[in-house]
């Protein structure tokens, strides 16, 4: 195995798949299906993810409702997907705790870094919702945060592209695909892989990001064992 403890990042957007809006239960069940393949392996799995499905900061402003309150609400959107995602988990017999960056008492514990080390030792599954319950961070930036703190191997981050490409390859049909970038070739490209704060703490932390396709099956798994898949992106 080439990755024994990880932080998968997903994104909130993702778990709409063929919606336009909240949250794909078909969606859920394939992640779930993913999750396991991986967590059979015996990998300690942390996840981060996002809430754009359902709220992000930055739109709030347009609605008259301030950033920071705003961003408060994109936190609690994590945390609904992140409840979601828990419940999916389960269903597919997998142990899951959910940690939250903000205190919600009834629904979840809150983050407490040597207690989540704890339960990915114990084989459970941690979801951190909430972000890093900060307004102006993002949950990219959660996710270099918690992997730094958990001292995960890598941060995967699941997406619909298959990768960090030259140009952006929706738009472009010419853009060819990195397999591996350095954090500062990637800089000097200017490649948004992650805002600069997420990218960043990886960065000074040693820590790599694999950005690659989430959504086609097999693939985390085929990563976990070693297969150049999607892009690697490292110190050197
Ligand atoms: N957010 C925040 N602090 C955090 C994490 C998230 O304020 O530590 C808010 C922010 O408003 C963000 C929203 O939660 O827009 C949803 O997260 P994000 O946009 O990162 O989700 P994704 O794009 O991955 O679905």
């Amino acid at each position: 195995m080439k990755y024994k403890r990880i932080l998968l990042k997903l994104s909130g957007e993702a778990l709409m798949g063929e919606k336009n809006y909240g949250i794909d239960s078909n969606r859920l069940e394939q992640y779930a299906n993913e999750i396991k393949k991986v967590k059979d392996l015996g990998v300690e799995i942390a996840i981060v993810i996002g809430g754009g499905n359902i709220f992000r900061g930055v739109q709030a402003e347009k609605t008259g409702i301030d950033r920071v309150q705003g961003d408060y609400m994109g936190m609690l959107a994590t945390l609904i997907n992140a409840m979601a995602l828990q419940s999916a988990l389960e269903q597919s017999g997998m142990f899951t705790r959910l940690m939250s960056g903000i205190k919600v008492e009834s629904v979840c514990e809150p983050f407490i870094r040597r207690r989540a080390i704890r339960h990915l030792e114990k084989g459970r599954i941690v979801i951190f919702g909430a972000g890093i319950g900060n307004p102006y961070f993002t949950t990219d930036s959660t996710a270099s945060l918690r992997a730094i703190e958990i001292e995960a191997d890598v941060v995967l981050k699941g997406t619909r592209v298959d990768g960090v490409y030259t140009a952006d390859p929706e738009k472009d049909k010419n853009a060819t695909k990195y397999n591996t970038l350095s954090f500062q070739e990637a800089y000097e490209k200017n490649l948004n892989i992650m805002d600069m704060t997420a990218f960043t703490l990886c960065q000074e932390n040693n820590l790599p990001i694999v950005v690659f396709d989430m959504n086609k099956t097999g693939n985390l798994e085929k990563l976990i064992t070693g297969e150049e898949i999607g892009t690697l992106i490292t110190s050197n």
